[in-house]
């Protein structure tokens, strides 16, 4: 009996022992250790989520992960399904990356990455509202000190997910996904419809809104929209999270009317010193700030600034990509000058990513904040590269942009087409006077690859409009001592397209309007006032810009904001409108496009030099009149090219010149030059091969068809526009893929 007993306790012990092991292995039978042994999941459905996959183990019996593997080409069509989950629509940002190039590993494991991307949910990580852990702090925040005003926008969310380009198998990606629920910290759900706390009391009394909700309402208050508007759009905005509801809507309309009160009364004098001011916003705004130096003995002062949205658009539309300067704008106006760094967007419109307000043009100071704000791309995105630095200021630094950024920089002609542009007009009053010295200076410049000497041809500029004191004098004062400068500046770095020179002079014109228009007396000479500026209206406008695109929202914004560069309301003009004198090439005539009895003349077509009588022009802007009409010139014999395409043309020359024997050096220029023009296919779209094609077919290389941008980020940019459209079939591919490009551009 004793016997039995101990035999059933052994039993007993053996069964429970067997059946942890059973388990153990059940469960480790779950855990895959190697990810070949993972299928490789393709839905075929056009987006999909989390739901739509089937989830593995991956690891050890310790520590696994929630994996799934899929093709790397339908990273984002994953990432759009995530976002558009009906429980809790949000949207994914990059919150870390991280890349290694091809080669660069000679042992790896199978699930070793070639980039890696953390994607967290935009309401999260931090959390801003009340009773988070983090010091609350705002990415637009307002000059008030009234804590009760301060909207909240990250609700701590944990969700988060990695993907993992592999490095062996760089056509998949490895996702990893073990917080899928948008819950916070403590659990609970944080945003979306599921959440209770969104609305209501538990919101603090505030409409609980997510931060696009909120910058738009913001941007839409900056920007003078009337308040019924701004409370219509900001409901529309809350119910597309949480419906329709009464006491949602009179919430939301007490926070508009907060916002706006808060708006109206914010100030850029946090302190009466204006040094002491700019201290605190310094304090108060560390997020927006990528370099602060104070004044001292023996430093100068040097802000830098940087929103995370502006973070975000650089990463995106920089990449691979050019970033181009508005220097030294305010000059001789505002106490520091401001330096803007552009980015292209997927329009080609000039985007500002960031703000340099400082006097110091010091290699070192320049080197020093060029370096910092590098290495905040780099933080979020170290693959991050740009592909070229448009200057447009001869006495620019070029070296730390070489050092830093390691690419080519381009220079601009706009600032100085500008700037003699002006003076003519200002300074002589007969117009058929004013063409003629604008164009004998664009000689001059067109002068720099040879034929006229440009000593004589000022020498005789001078003489031959000697009547014309004022300019005389003027040039003589201002441009000839650094005309050399600025000639040879011309001949050796490669000359930026007038699209480029169009766009930034666009962002010039608005920043100026933007500052100059209400600037009260001495304003100026503050520079709070500058950077309350920068960061309330003009980065609101951007904002909003960008939103209405690419959200097909604000109609007129939008259509606003498409024509806002000369080179886009250029294509509106159909080419009937304008007619050439074929036989001296002196001029075109192009009719207006609002008044069929107006008609504009355009001075020395095909060239940067040209003039046109239109009011635009006048103002010294680069005209649509001017750059449809260069368009026309370019693919005709008959008119020079470019000075842009002049300069691609010389370097290519030079490097064909370069190629003097049949040796292995040949073997090696060609292996380059066609890595080269590979690259450029990809990712430059030519808008007319001709010239190009023309240079080309004189090389040894033959130039391949030309391709359309595909990257994300960078649709072909004219789909708005009529003068486009070739055929309904290639509208209708054409809208489906912008449809596409908007859904993903929402990711970034
Ligand atoms: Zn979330
Ligand atoms: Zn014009």
């Amino acid at each position: 009996m004793k016997q039995l007993v101990v035999v059933n306790v052994w039993l007993d012990q053996e069964f429970y022992q067997l059946a942890d092991t059973l388990i153990a292995v059940l469960q480790h039978m779950d855990i895959i250790e190697s990810i070949v042994n993972i299928p490789v999941q393709n839905p075929s459905e056009e987006e999909f989520s989390s739901a739509d996959l089937n989830w593995t183990k991956f690891g050890s019996a310790e520590r696994h992960d929630d994996v799934a593997l899929i093709p790397y080409a339908r990273v984002d069509a994953f990432i759009i399904g995530e976002c558009s989950k009906i429980e809790c629509p949000t949207r994914f940002h990059i919150e870390r990356g991280r890349k290694r190039s091809k080669g660069s590993l000679k042992e790896y494991k199978n699930d070793e990455y070639l980039e890696y991307r953390l994607y967290w949910c935009s309401f999260g990580p931090e959390n801003y509202g009340e009773g988070g852990g983090i010091l609350p702090s705002r990415r637009y925040r307002l000059n008030t000190r009234n804590r009760a005003a301060r909207p909240q926008s990250m609700r701590g969310c944990t969700c988060h997910f990695v993907v993992k380009r592999l490095y062996a198998r760089p056509s998949l990606a490895l996702l990893i996904y073990n917080d899928r629920r948008h819950v916070n910290k403590s659990g609970f759900v944080c945003h979306g419809p599921l959440d209770r706390d969104a609305i209501g009391p538990g919101a603090k009394k505030i409409p609980y809104i997510c931060s696009e909700i909120q910058q738009q309402t913001m941007s839409m208050i900056y920007l003078g929209i009337p308040e019924e508007n701004v409370l219509e759009k900001h409901i529309e905005g809350i119910q597309r999270y949480c419906g329709s509801n009464a006491k949602v809507n009179s919430l939301a309309s007490q926070y508009v009317q907060k916002l706006g009160m808060i708006i109206k009364r914010s100030t850029h004098e946090l302190d009466l010193d204006d040094q002491a001011s700019i201290r605190m916003w310094v304090e108060r705004n560390k997020k927006s700030i990528f370099f602060y130096q104070d004044t001292s003995e023996t430093k100068p002062f040097i802000l830098g600034i940087q929103t995370e949205w502006q973070l975000q658009q650089m990463i995106r539309f920089g990449h691979r990509s050019l970033i181009a300067t508005d220097s030294t704008f305010g000059i001789k106006r505002l106490k520091y000058p401001l330096c803007t760094l552009l980015v292209f967007d997927s329009r080609q419109h000039a985007l500002p990513v960031a703000w340099i307000i400082t006097r110091s043009i010091a290699k070192p100071d320049v080197s020093n904040w060029m370096k910092a704000l590098l290495g905040r791309v780099i933080a979020v995105d170290p693959g991050w590269k740009v592909n070229g630095f448009l200057v447009d200021d001869a006495a620019a630094e070029i070296d730390p942009i070489r050092e830093t950024f390691s690419c080519p920089v381009l220079f601009s002609l706009w600032r100085v087409r500008r700037s003699w542009l002006r003076n003519i007009v200002k300074k002589c009053c007969n117009i058929e006077v004013q063409r003629e010295i604008f164009k004998r200076l664009g000689e001059v410049v067109y002068s720099i690859w040879g034929g006229v000497n440009y000593v004589v041809a000022l020498e005789e500029l001078t003489q031959d409009f000697v009547d014309q004191t004022a300019f005389v004098q003027y040039f003589k004062a201002t441009w000839v001592p650094k005309i050399e400068m600025w000639l040879t500046t011309m001949k050796t770095l490669p000359l930026a397209s007038q699209e480029a020179s169009g766009a930034i002079e666009a962002y010039h014109v608005k920043l100026k309007v933007k500052l100059y228009d209400d600037s009260h007396l001495g304003a100026l000479q503050r520079v709070d006032w500058l950077v309350h500026k920068l960061t309330t209206e003009l980065h609101s406008s951007y904002w909003l810009d960008r939103y209405a695109d690419e959200s097909d929202s604000f109609q007129n914004v939008k259509d606003e904001y498409i024509a806002s560069t000369s080179w886009h309301r250029a294509l509106h003009i159909p080419d009937t409108a304008v007619t050439l004198d074929e036989k001296d090439h002196l001029f075109a005539r192009v009719v207006s496009q609002n008044d069929c009895n107006q008609i504009h003349l355009v001075w020395n077509p095909g060239s940067e030099f040209a003039h046109c009588d239109c009011e635009w022009s006048m103002q010294g802007n680069l005209c649509k009149h001017i750059i449809k009409v260069n368009m026309i010139c370019e693919k005709l014999q008959a008119y020079e090219p470019s000075l842009s395409f002049r300069s691609f043309r010389e370097i290519l020359m030079t490097m064909w010149k370069k190629l003097r024997d049949d040796s292995v050096s040949l073997d090696l220029s060609m292996a380059w030059t066609h890595q080269m023009l590979d690259q450029i296919q990809k990712l430059v779209e030519l808008n007319s091969s001709n010239n190009v094609g023309s240079i080309v077919n004189n090389m040894p290389l033959k130039w391949v068809a030309k391709k359309s941008r595909t990257s994300v980020g960078k649709p072909q940019c004219h789909l708005a526009l009529p003068s486009c459209s070739n055929g309904n079939t290639k509208n209708a591919a054409a809208r489906k893929k912008n449809r596409k490009r908007k859904r993903l551009s929402r990711l970034r």
